[in-house]
């Protein structure tokens, strides 16, 4: 009866004090840092503590570096697009009175057989500059919450509607759903979601 409990004790000991190798399943004992058979790191060792640090280290700079190029790309956007676009919506009447008076026009209009006033015209580049400006305001807010690490939710959501506000720019559609994107899954960034 001794007996039977001895082999139960040494059981639960070598239950608590020994583990296995995660790789190759070889039992190794306490205190060790690389199994001696395949040489992967024991999980809980000071070795594994210690890697795993470094890789959260090296996922931080990671995020770091993909955090400055969305603030970059966001802001290359933003920046001349604004500028541009309020210069359109100052000058809508002067744009559309030199397109008005270009033969290429009056030719353009004449072909299609369409019945465009020069108010038209203004009304076009005022809408057009309108919603641009409104894309631009809307990727400088997705900027700021990039830059200040919150609000992931918002800063995917106004970027989004940046890239649709654009709808009207082949190109800048595709750059804001890719920039979206980029967002989507660099979650990990944001100091409030992760
Ligand atoms: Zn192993």
């Amino acid at each position: 009866m001794s007996m039977y409990f001895y082999t139960v004790k040494c059981m639960l000991l070598d239950m608590e004090d020994s583990k296995f190798c995660s790789s190759c399943g070889r039992s190794v004992e306490a205190g060790m840092q690389f199994c001696p058979q395949c040489g992967m790191v024991i999980s809980g060792s000071a070795a594994d503590v210690e890697f795993k640090e470094r890789q959260q280290e090296f996922n931080k700079a990671v995020g770091m570096v993909r955090r400055n190029w969305l603030i970059f790309l966001l802001a290359i956007y933003a920046i001349p697009v604004i500028i541009t676009t309020i210069v359109a919506l100052v000058d809508a009447s002067n744009i559309a009175n030199s397109i008005w008076v270009s033969d290429e026009f009056q030719k353009w209009i004449t072909d299609h057989g369409y019945n465009y006033t020069k108010s038209d015209i203004q009304g076009f580049i005022t809408t057009a500059a309108g919603l641009g400006l409104a894309s631009g305001i809307c990727a400088t807010v997705s900027l700021v919450f990039v830059y200040k690490r919150r609000h992931w939710v918002i800063a995917v959501a106004t970027c989004f509607i940046a890239a649709f506000l654009c709808f009207w720019s082949f190109f800048g559609i595709i750059i804001g759903i890719l920039v979206g994107w980029m967002l989507v899954v660099s979650r990990d960034i944001f100091e409030d979601e992760s």
